[in-house]
């Protein structure tokens, strides 16, 4: 059985359809990335699975639930963002553990899952300085690190790595794979750039205003290309 499952998703911004009946089931652990043009509607389909939009169509299922209508914080999912907004005048450890505290979790255990989650994003070193103190890259780190420490079902990206540099941008990429390899927890990744799409995902769902156009492999997108867009957005670096 599918582990997160889009039945006929419907999302409208005033007359606008911005998401267009989208079906899709999603195995567990598997690294699914939404790719496609500027507007299509990849990150509207990310929130409305975040819970931060209303669904207005369709239903929602998590592992076997239904969760159309549960409110984000129940959902058991996290998302790391595009513009990382940390909080400035707290410690990396702080920033990593905000949302645990929050939660009432013992201190012991934030430590532990906050020691966890730095050893394996290369952040040791940094747990007590600010977020001024560190570059881009890091900072991104630590906003996925408190995406770790909450240890969710599902992971949801929307584009982390558009604000790095070309270097930064493939080392991050590559630590992504790992924690995916490490974790083995169903990501669902956003980017328009589909080097990134092809090196990271199990399967790429193609996305254009509000549609799948399709849903693949990288190897079967390459070879198979559903129509004309697919291949074209496919074999035209961005
Ligand atoms: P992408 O992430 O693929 O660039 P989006 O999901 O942000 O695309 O947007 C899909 C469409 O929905 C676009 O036409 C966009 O202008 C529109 N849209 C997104 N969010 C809103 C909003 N809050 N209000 C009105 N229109 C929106
Ligand atoms: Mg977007």
């Amino acid at each position: 059985m599918a582990y997160l499952e889009l039945k006929g998703i419907e999302k409208f911004f005033g007359d606008l359809r911005a998401i267009k009946g989208i079906d899709l089931a999603i195995n567990p652990g598997e690294f699914i990335v939404f790719v496609g043009p500027s507007g299509c509607g990849k990150s509207t389909l990310l929130r409305l699975i975040a819970g931060l939009e209303h669904i207005d169509g369709g239903r929602l299922m998590l592992d076997g639930r239904d969760i159309t209508d549960l409110p984000s914080s129940k959902r058991d999912l996290a998302m790391v963002f595009q513009s990382y907004a940390l909080y400035p005048h707290m410690s990396v450890f702080e920033n990593m553990s905000f949302a645990l505290k929050l939660a009432g979790v013992d201190p012991s255990v934030i430590k532990d899952k906050v020691e966890r989650a730095a050893k394996i994003l290369n952040l040791t070193q940094y747990l007590d300085r600010t977020p001024k103190a560190l570059s881009g890259g890091q900072r991104q780190r630590v906003a996925i690190g408190r995406a770790i420490v909450r240890a969710p079902k599902v992971f949801l990206f929307d584009e982390p790595l558009s604000n790095l540099d070309a270097a930064l941008r493939g080392q991050t990429r590559v630590e992504i794979a790992k924690l995916h390899r490490d974790l083995g927890a169903t990501t669902i990744y956003v980017t328009h750039d589909q080097v990134e799409a092809m090196t990271l995902a199990d399967r790429v769902v193609v996305l254009r205003d509000g549609v799948i156009e399709q849903v693949g492999t990288p190897l079967e997108l390459y070879d198979k290309p559903a129509n004309q867009f697919v291949a074209q957005f496919i074999g035209t670096p961005q």
